[in-house]
């Protein structure tokens, strides 16, 4: 259980770091199912390419007692303005917004440990940006890699939705580009 004080502290590390907004979450709420990770397989073009994605990611089934051994998480959004001038280079705003996101998510993670909480565990948004192409042999950086969301069957869009975010497909131009991961806390 997360003292409010505790719940004060993570949610200011997480805004001071860089999050556009956070929200404490009931884990036991969070919507998942077979989809996410079937969207992953097919229709995706990085499925097998990151360790923190399938098929590379522990199975459903593991990652539904996974999720079940928790029931707080801190959802936070992470974003930037949407880039408007032409020929940008999308890879890098992508590797831009992932990484910054992921850092968020390794402090908020760090300093729930440090509180004590030590299962605390970060789960990001997409694959894995920390290597230029990741070495599916074996991780570079295991102590801050960490899974996604969606390797984990969880419907990312319902999750932002049922906690008040206005996320969705784009179907044209927004000023800002969006993206969520939780740190599972106990
Ligand atoms: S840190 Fe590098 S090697 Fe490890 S999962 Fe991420 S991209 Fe792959």
């Amino acid at each position: 259980m997360v003292t409010e004080e505790n719940w004060k502290l993570l949610e200011e590390l997480a805004l001071s770091s860089g999050a556009s907004a956070v929200k404490r979450v009931d884990v036991t709420k969070v919507k998942r199912g077979q989809w996410p990770r079937m969207k992953c397989q097919y229709g995706c073009a990085q499925y097998g390419n990151s360790l923190c994605c399938p098929p590379y990611t522990p199975t459903l089934s593991e990652m539904n007692r996974f999720l079940d051994e928790y029931k707080d998480g801190l959802l936070v959004q992470y974003s930037m303005p949407y880039p408007k001038e032409k020929g940008l280079d999308w890879q890098q705003f992508d590797i831009d917004i992932t990484n910054g996101l992921h850092q968020v998510l390794l402090k908020v993670e760090k300093a729930a440990m440090m509180k004590n909480y030590y299962k605390a565990f970060a789960l990001k948004a997409g694959r894995c940006r920390l290597c230029k192409v990741c070495n599916l042999k074996k991780c570079i950086h295991p102590e801050e890699a960490r899974p996604s969301l969606e390797a984990c069957g969880i419907d990312v869009f319902a999750l932002a939705k049922d906690n008040g975010f206005d996320a969705g497909i784009f179907t044209g131009i927004v000023d800002k580009v969006s993206v969520y991961g939780m740190v599972l806390i106990e």
